[in-house]
């Protein structure tokens, strides 16, 4: 923030010097020379040339803070030399100078904004210059410029706080809203009963791991998963209880999983999906097998189903090949999966195993 503001200020600078000179060119000429003036608007221009040039060998955002205010300290050092040179150069009141040194409490006020503190260490200066050179070349009319550094003094402060909370207030309400539209687009893709996945992460996930495939000529395998005789379960024991099921099931398979690319997702009811990229048939067919293995471990039972006492998967298994649509992929799962069922169920199959 600091290093921005003091970015901009340099800008101004640079705009202001080029304003001085043009003032001296057209208007001051027959009060001072411009060549007179040059060497009080070295230090200034030198210095803000020099920080641009740093800022173009370093990246502004690694200028640290101490930094960052040693050179503004240098600025407006430089600034209030160069005011201090054109009073010494004119030998009458110059209203330029006090407008000029106005123009840069203005400047400062906008660049160092975000910090009361710095931003009244950077104006104070300018207030004060003013102040005084308005009452050295006017004694006899006192109240004028210390009533209006007292105003200035005292309208600024206010209303740094008020604009400060402001932005406060919409910094926050900015972060809320982004927390917001994470929580929505996390909610979008994760299905609201198990936690995992939904068809619509796992649809977007997939044509992104075709993409990467097709493109590496690497392996890629899905698994699609449907639990036997559900409906049963569900008629038995009650839909509650099906939902539980369906949450240890979600647990099961994805503790089956342990590559970070891996995906698991409810694609349905009673469905579950795992695309497997960068793994062969061979490795799909080891996770079938452990999915099976630790939803034995997990011992879920039910009471009417045909091939056990337990819950049981039936699980189809398609590798993608080259020219392969994401369609094509997991109709061919499904075809797997149907003939699992067939076959007895509780079982994987994949194209060329004739379980
Ligand atoms: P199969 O072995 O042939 O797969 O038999 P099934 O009974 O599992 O198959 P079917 O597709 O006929 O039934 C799926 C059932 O899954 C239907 C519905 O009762 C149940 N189901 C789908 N979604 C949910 C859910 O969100 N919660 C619960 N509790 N049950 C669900
Ligand atoms: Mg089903
Ligand atoms: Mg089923």
């Amino acid at each position: 923030m600091l290093q921005t503001g003091i970015f901009w200020a340099m800008y101004m600078t640079l705009f202001l010097v080029l304003v001085v000179i043009l003032n001296t060119y057209y208007f001051a000429h027959d009060i001072y020379d411009l060549k007179d003036i040059l060497p009080e608007l070295a230090p200034v221009t030198l210095l803000v040339l020099i920080g641009f040039a740093a800022i173009k060998l370093r990246h502004i955002d690694s200028v640290t803070p101490k930094q960052s205010q040693l050179f503004l300290m240098l600025l407006i050092l430089a600034w209030c030399y160069l005011l201090y040179g054109l009073i010494q150069l004119s030998s009458e009141p110059l209203p330029g100078i006090e407008s000029l040194a106005d123009i840069l409490v203005m400047v400062f006020v906008f660049a160092l904004f975000p910090n009361r503190q710095v931003m009244l260490l950077g104006i104070l200066p300018f207030l004060l210059f003013s102040c005084f050179y308005r009452l050295h070349e006017f004694p006899e009319s006192p109240v004028y410029p210390l009533t209006k550094f007292a105003c200035v003094l005292a309208i600024i402060i206010s209303g740094q706080k008020i604009i400060s909370g402001w932005f406060i207030k919409a910094v926050i309400r900015d972060f809320e809203k982004q927390k917001l539209v994470k929580q929505f687009k996390r909610l979008a893709l994760i299905d609201g009963l198990t936690n995992i996945s939904n068809r619509r992460h796992f649809d977007e996930i997939l044509s992104q791991e075709i993409r990467v495939s097709e493109r590496n000529h690497h392996a890629l395998t899905i698994i699609l998963i449907d639990i036997d005789f559900f409906k049963r379960l569900n008629d038995t024991l009650g839909h509650q209880t099906g939902d539980e099921y369906l949450i240890k099931v979600a647990e099961v398979i994805s503790s089956a999983v342990n590559r970070p690319r891996d995906l698991v997702a409810r694609y349905g009811g009673e469905e579950f999906v795992i695309a497997l990229p960068n793994t062969n048939l061979d490795g799909a067919i080891r996770v079938s097998e452990k999915v099976k293995e630790l939803l034995q471990q997990a011992e879920l039972l039910h009471p009417c189903s045909d091939v056990s006492e337990q819950v049981t998967l039936s699980q189809g298994l398609a590798q993608w090949e080259q020219g392969m649509s994401q369609d094509q992929l997991i109709k061919a799962a499904d075809r797997m999966l149907y003939r699992a069922k067939s076959a007895g169920r509780d079982r994987y199959c994949f194209e060329g195993n004739d379980d």
